[in-house]
């Protein structure tokens, strides 16, 4: 094969090329830039005497008012999310803490429909989409859970699969990212969504736990829609199957938004007597802080519209480095986001992690190979998670045009036997 030899030395030319430019970037994990962090700066204006009493006339200074957040921003934030306000709960920060305790809290103390708290369970199991989010795996896996991965389809999770797997009574919850999905971008179709909600679960305690982290991060003009998790399991009669989760962490601060759960009305009952018992209440003043700033879902949404003219921009780059280096060869497939914060690559299997080490060679680190499967280990070592947001502009276009040459170099390499 002469042509394989003609690449594969000219790719290699060009890897040496891009490594003797001495760059140093990094594309491990999506996190907001420094330009979109400033787009909430106004939010850390000093709060007058005026701007800390709430909607009820109550000074959020001071402990007390609704341990479920302040209702104001549960309208905001629902009808952003299409959640209704009384299903929603904020919490502090971390959306991913809350995902904590309800895992903590369904081992300790078990969830409504329940026989017996999780942990008297003897080996339960989430099933985990893949290629998915490492901190949902990572969760899960350190309270023990076994993790079984189910191949995400481009409009959702393989449903038959989920279905099958569902069916075993030792199957307590399912990780979902339904919009936008981390990394692989892709939203769960209507057919989808109804079959989770529908779906026979062996465990009578079985939990979704819908992380709707991207609900508002749209790339493109279209707010992708998603069918309600919250109706549909009312209405096939498996009112509590869903715990939603979202936080503003990449709207306004990450790390210093307002997260939220939302559930059906025996959940947020539950999930309130547990959270009443860890704190007095949420930090008030960081929700009205929040409703100050962004007023109401079309001021949310137009802030959106403001991270997009920043980001978008970038997802562009990676695209068009992929599309210039790798388009019609055969050597990768890649994700074209309409949201969220990753662009997702599968490289020719066996090779992911060659790849990752060429681009580090090369002064690029990319998130570890296998870190969007279970246990960090991919069965087919394809996966690739790129994370264009937080370098500036012309860093992401040079690190897409050489992690385009190193999937391009390893691929032609494995091919070559
Ligand atoms: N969920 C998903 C799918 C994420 O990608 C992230 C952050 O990358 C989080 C949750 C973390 O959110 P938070 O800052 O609210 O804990």
């Amino acid at each position: 094969m002469p042509d394989l030899h003609a690449d594969l030395a000219r790719t290699r030319a060009d890897y040496e090329g891009f490594k003797a430019r001495g760059l140093k970037l990094d594309m491990t994990r999506g996190k907001p830039s420094p330009e979109q962090l400033s787009l909430s700066d106004a939010m850390l204006l000093p709060q007058g005497n005026r701007d800390t009493t709430t909607a009820a006339g109550e000074d959020a200074r001071n402990y007390g008012g609704a341990l479920q957040g302040l209702p104001e921003v549960r309208a905001l934030f629902g009808e952003a999310l299409g959640l209704p306000a009384d299903a929603i709960v904020l919490g502090n920060n971390s959306s991913l803490a809350l995902m904590h305790d309800c895992i903590v809290w369904a081992l300790l103390k078990g969830v409504p429909g329940g026989e017996r708290p999780w942990s008297r369970e003897a080996s339960p199991a989430f099933i985990c989409p893949v290629p998915g989010y490492d901190r949902h795996f990572g969760l899960a896996e350190e309270f023990g859970f076994r993790l079984l991965p189910v191949p995400l389809t481009g409009q959702g999770p393989d449903m038959d699969a989920v279905e099958a797997l569902a069916a075993d009574p030792s199957v307590k919850g399912m990780w979902c990212v339904p919009r936008y999905s981390n990394p692989t971008g892709e939203t769960y179709s209507d057919d989808a969504v109804r079959r989770l909600a529908a779906m026979k679960a062996g465990a009578p305690d079985f939990r979704l736990f819908w992380d709707d982290a991207y609900a508002v991060h749209h790339l493109t003009d279209r707010r992708t829609p998603l069918a309600s998790i919250l109706d549909l399991t009312r209405e096939a009669g498996h009112s509590d199957r869903a715990f939603c989760f979202g936080s503003t962490s990449k709207v306004t601060l990450a790390g210093a938004g307002v997260a939220l759960f939302a559930s059906s009305p025996a959940n947020v009952a539950w999930f309130l007597a547990r959270a009443g018992r860890r704190t007095i209440g949420s930090d008030k003043l960081n929700q009205l802080r929040h409703m100050r700033f962004l007023r109401d879902a079309e001021g949310l949404h137009a802030h959106m519209g403001r991270h997009r003219d920043l980001i978008g921009p970038k997802f562009d780059a990676v695209l068009a480095a992929l599309e210039r280096r790798l388009g019609g060869t055969g050597l990768a497939r890649w994700s074209r986001p309409e949201g969220g914060y990753f662009i997702s690559v599968d490289a020719v299997p066996g090779t992911a992690s060659r790849v990752v080490a060429l681009a580090k060679a090369a002064g690029v680190a990319l998130t570890p190979a296998g870190a969007t499967w279970p246990g960090g280990a991919d069965p087919e070592d394809a996966n690739l998670r790129l994370a264009p947001t937080f370098p500036k502009l012309a860093e992401v276009e040079a690190a897409a045009e050489g992690i385009a040459i190193c999937i391009a170099l390893a691929g032609l390499e494995k091919r070559g036997g």
